[in-house]
């Protein structure tokens, strides 16, 4: 843990140390989770995974369940990717574990539908549907307001009752989303009526004006939010997009903010449809990331058989003669090069790590390639701040509506209900942690009037703290106190902050207009190379864990259809599509097909 003014112990290559877990596990009861079929595929042929995140582990997954021998290549010592917690070295006391870190805390809306099963997967001691039963319901939001303005808690429990058969009609969501935003919001009246008018109009457009229309216009323009009080800007802008996927409204693409954050998510999420059993809108995980998930998981891929080679950095994907035939790979960050090989290849690093190992061959074998050059990645990170008293704010994620820094959180210890805070971690003084989460660097703060970016690291702390405490400690509340903070810890991935030059090793695909268009498919035009990762074309087309996942199913599928293999496809659960919307969205494609607006779309 970083205390004021102290720097964290690194390894060499700047990041804290998770090691990998030793040995093949063997948990009782994985061969009874194969898929029927799946493992009797035992082609045995080699499949090299590069890159060892949701996405890379997804589809060793799914490969390994289906005979193939996959090793994994993985720059760090540690599995996860950004999805992973890391342990703040030197912490932990008297038998405790090291305070738990992380990149960004983590969130698996109730509309995920492809991580869930896989997580269904993952045995795990105890659980009868493995790390999945380990998936906690956050039951409300908090829109946190500054400056004394009261704050919004949003109830997150899906509806017990669905609307009746027949209830679903345009003229029912609209009424509903008024009421909602009348009580919950100080919108005036026209613009809560605009809005919801808005919202109808994306819900009964066909696919086609979606990708062909909706993609290429920004969600600020969509819903007008320029000629709006800065209250319509602020909830309805900023706050359902740079917030909560780091992408500016002013540019973000009104499909993937539709179809996902207003459908998916809200809408559908709370009429409980769609949804990954009987989910509810927001959960979280039991404890630290990788102790609820990604280290059972490393141990169910071992048992399957699968390989990892850590500290490995992916340096050139070699292509000749219409396949790829190898990877040079060296040790992280540097060392001797050596060719490592394999049947097939499943790219699995992110965006911007990926298109730098792609050689000038490869990419003249398929031009989707070259076109992910286009795809922008941005700046996402947070902070824990680790406190010495239990501090829940709200039972759910906070979301600081008027930070400058688009700054969320949640408050942890609440949710780890298998573990108790200060008796399993640290040296017995924090009993909670607060983790946040900067999505704009580039705006001034509150304290500095300095953006993120251009910031040393202790002012970005002293900056945030401000931020959640000018949405927090008002009206009447005082939420959080100096005194109660006892440290905190960014992850090292952020180097160089308050010199010319900040980097960010684990930046996030941001979603402006036009994305979809530069999104590569899964399968590529080489036979024998694969792509995995949040930036893939995938439905759920949102930057995610979920969509990390999804891609790998589409990487591995292709893979199967490559190897002309006759294992189980893997299943790709798409968004929910309201079969009441259906004969709308026929009318619409009409009306898009003879160049007609939207039925509903009046300007
Ligand atoms: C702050 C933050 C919070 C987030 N919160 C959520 C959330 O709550 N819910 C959600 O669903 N999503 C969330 N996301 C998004 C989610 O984390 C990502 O979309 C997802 O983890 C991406 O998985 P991936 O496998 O595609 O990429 P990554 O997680 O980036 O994994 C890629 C792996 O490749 C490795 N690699 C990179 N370069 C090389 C190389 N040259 N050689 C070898 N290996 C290499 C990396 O080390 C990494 O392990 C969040 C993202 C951020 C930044």
């Amino acid at each position: 843990m970083t205390t004021e003014h102290t720097q964290q112990p690194q390894d060499q290559t700047g990041h804290t140390r998770r090691r990998f877990l030793a040995g093949a596990g063997g948990v009782a009861g994985a061969l009874a989770l194969w898929p029927a079929g799946g493992a009797s595929a035992a082609s045995g042929k080699r499949v090299a995974v590069l890159g060892g995140g949701v996405s890379g582990l997804s589809a060793a997954h799914e490969l390994a369940e289906r005979g193939y021998a996959v090793t994994v290549y993985e720059y760090y010592d540690a599995l996860g990717g950004k999805a992973r917690s890391m342990d703040v070295p030197g912490t932990g006391t008297d038998g405790r574990r090291p305070l738990p870190a992380e990149h960004g805390f983590r969130f698996f809306p109730g509309f995920y539908r492809n991580l869930p099963d896989t997580m269904r997967r993952i045995p795990f001691p105890g659980n009868a549907s493995g790390v999945h039963d380990n998936l906690r319901s956050g039951t409300e939001a908090l829109f946190a307001r500054g400056s004394g303005h009261p704050d919004l808690h949003f109830p997150l429990r899906r509806a017990t009752t669905s609307p009746r058969p027949g209830d679903l009609t345009p003229s029912w969501i609209r009424d509903q989303l008024l009421s909602v935003l009348d009580l919950g919001t100080r919108l005036p009246a026209h613009e809560a009526a605009y809005f919801a008018d808005r919202v109808l109009v994306h819900l009964t457009s066909c696919d086609a004006r979606r990708e062909g229309q909706w993609e290429k216009v920004a969600w600020w323009d969509f819903i007008r939010a320029e000629e709006m009080s800065g209250e319509y800007q602020t909830l309805l802008g900023v706050g359902q997009t740079r917030n909560l996927v780091a992408t500016r409204a002013e540019v973000a693409s009104t499909r993937t903010v539709g179809r996902v954050i207003i459908e998916a998510l809200l809408l559908w999420g709370l009429l409980g449809r769609g949804m990954d059993g009987d989910a509810d809108v927001d959960r979280v995980l039991n404890a630290p990331t990788s102790e609820a998930w990604i280290d059972p998981w490393e141990t169910h891929l071992r048992s399957l058989g699968v390989e990892f080679v850590p500290g490995t950095q992916v340096r050139e994907i070699v292509y000749e003669s219409g396949r790829v035939t190898g990877v040079r790979v060296s040790a992280r960050d540097g060392g001797q090069e050596r060719t490592v090989t394999a049947e097939h290849y499943v790219c699995a690093m992110p965006v911007e790590h990926a298109r730098v190992t792609w050689g000038r061959a490869l990419r003249a074998a398929d031009p989707q390639l070259a076109r992910c050059d286009a795809l922008q990645t941005d700046w996402m990170t947070g902070v824990m701040f680790y406190l010495r008293t239990p501090t829940p704010v709200v039972h759910g994620h906070l979301n600081c509506l008027d930070s400058p820094w688009s700054v969320t959180g949640i408050g942890q210890a609440q949710f780890w209900d298998v573990r108790d805070f200060s008796r399993d971690y640290g040296d017995g003084r924090a009993h909670d942690c607060l983790s946040a989460i900067i999505s704009e660097w580039d705006k001034p703060g509150i304290l500095y009037g300095k953006t993120a970016r251009e910031c040393t690291k202790d002012e970005i702390v002293a900056e945030l703290w401000a931020q959640l405490k000018d949405g927090l400690n008002d009206a009447g509340k005082t939420t959080l106190t100096d005194a109660d903070r006892l440290g905190w810890f960014m992850d090292p991935a952020v180097t160089g902050l308050g010199g010319p030059d900040p980097q960010n090793r684990e930046q996030l695909l941001v979603h402006p207009t036009g994305t979809l268009y530069n999104r590569p498919s899964a399968r590529t035009k080489v036979p024998n190379f694969f792509l995995a990762g949040d930036y893939v074309r995938t439905d759920v087309d949102l930057a995610t864990m979920e969509g990390a996942n999804e891609s790998a199913r589409h990487a591995v599928n292709a893979l199967l259809d490559a190897d002309h293999s006759d294992a189980e496809r893997c299943e790709i659960r798409e968004l929910y599509r309201p079969p009441e919307m259906e004969p709308l969205k026929r009318v619409d494609e009409v009306r898009y097909r003879l160049g007609l607006p939207n039925t509903f779309d009046l300007g």
